[in-house]
């Protein structure tokens, strides 16, 4: 096993996405030269739906950091931020996606052939930290883009009041508002019905292809999770919706025909926290003791269902939904959606990324790890790395801890039948 390596892809459907990701990086770089302006922003914030409704040209920064793991370019990125002294400390993201914009953005051989500039900024009020301050780094990086600041309270789900969606409605509208003072573009009110309708078919979608995890073997495992780049990037359009179709027919027919990822599955484990973007094949490293990721906390920011009837609305809600449901969740909520993903998946283990760079999604783990012994019996280990930044990991203590943790399970199995 390598420090960064691919994982194993054994869905026809998680091959084909490498073009799919292709086509879409060079629709954005193609955006200009069709007239179609290009917007940098952050993902799961309802602007998504706005900007293909629009036909304007979203790009999220965010989603480009793992794209650059993919093809290690991080370290150089990393080293261009370092010397701008953004200290090592700071989220992956931020200090890859700056590195990225100031160094190699402008060279020739980038992956997919590099980002377009931005016409227009949606700076978030919203998020983590890490998240504001880079679109803040940003609007000085591009001072010619228009930049729209998107002024969004935090508050918990189970909050979420009439006045908060009205207020929300209100920044939706503001912001279609800027979408067309800034492009001349009006906002077409049927067309955004067939937007809103795409979106919340692609999340079906993801919730179908997310029940067939609960089937034993499990036919899919977090090493496939790359397919959650139509999620990021390309919802609110039927090129997402047909490519969550073709891999929720393969996993179905997977799933009814009881063909798991391995043949002898035996432990069903939860992985808390991002993936390592430049070590996929981690996944794939519990598979020798007859182990699968069979869920996570990441895939679970996509589950947000859209009322078609009302999309304003609807986009509205999920502005104010999508941030609490990842990284400004509170301990409490977090705890009960990973001991609830547990009971649904019948999971054996836990892992815990303790993220170097990532602690909004990091902090309760140890409060989380001990629910889940005490409510549910769950063993789980804690792994020491960080999301982007490979120097902060070490494939040595890793496998050390997987091991001993994976032979325990294993044992306990023995035991407990
Ligand atoms: S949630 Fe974590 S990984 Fe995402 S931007 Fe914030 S600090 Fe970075």
């Amino acid at each position: 096993m390598e420090k960064t390596q691919k994982s194993t892809k054994r869905l026809k459907a998680a091959r084909e996405l490498q073009k799919v990701v292709a086509d879409y990086y060079l629709r954005c770089m193609s955006a200009k030269s069709e007239g179609r302006p290009v917007g940098w922003m952050p993902p799961m914030n309802g602007a998504i739906e706005l900007f293909y409704a629009m036909d304007l040209q979203p790009v999220f920064p965010e989603n480009w950091s793992p794209v650059c793991a993919a093809f290690g370019l991080t370290p150089q990125n990393f080293k261009v931020s370092e010397d701008m002294g953004y200290s090592r400390d700071l989220c992956g993201y931020l200090r890859n996606i700056i590195g990225y914009v100031h160094g190699l953005m402008n060279e020739k051989d980038s992956p997919f052939g590099g980002l377009p500039e931005p016409d227009m900024i949606l700076s978030p009020g919203g998020g983590c930290v890490p998240v504001m301050k880079i679109f803040h780094a940003l609007e000085r990086r591009f001072p010619n883009a228009k930049v729209f600041y998107a002024d969004l309270p935090q508050v918990a789900v189970e909050d979420i009041k009439d006045y908060h969606i009205d207020y929300a409605m209100s920044e939706s509208q503001r912001l279609a508002d800027f979408l067309t003072e800034t492009t001349g573009r009006r906002l077409d009110e049927d067309r955004l019905q067939e937007v809103v309708g795409l979106s919340d078919r692609a999340c079906e979608l993801w919730d179908e292809i997310m029940s067939f995890r609960r089937y034993r073997p499990v036919p899919f495992s977090a090493a496939e999770m790359g397919i959650m780049f139509v999620m990021v990037t390309l919802q609110g359009t039927q090129i997402a919706v047909d490519y969550l179709t073709r891999v929720r027919d393969e996993i179905r027919q997977k799933a009814e025909t009881g063909t798991g990822v391995i043949e002898n599955e035996k432990i069903r484990l939860f992985w808390d926290n991002i993936p390592l973007w430049y070590n996929m094949g981690l996944f794939n490293y519990f598979e020798k003791f007859g182990g699968v990721v069979v869920a996570e906390t990441y895939s679970a920011a996509w589950s947000i269902r859209l009322d078609t009837q009302n999309p304003k609305k609807a986009l509205a809600l999920k502005s104010l939904m999508s941030y609490p449901l990842v990284s400004c969740v509170s301990i409490d909520k977090r705890k009960e959606m990973v001991l609830k993903a547990c009971r649904d998946y019948a999971i054996d283990g836990v892992i815990f990324h303790r993220n170097k760079s990532c602690l909004p999604i990091t902090l309760g783990q140890m409060e989380i790890k001990q629910a889940l012994e005490r409510e549910l019996g769950i063993p789980s280990v804690i792994i020491d790395a960080d999301h982007m930044d490979e120097r902060n990991f070490s494939l040595a203590q890793f496998q050390t801890r997987v091991d001993a943790f994976m032979e325990m399970l294993l044992e306990r199995k023995k035991l407990t039948g």
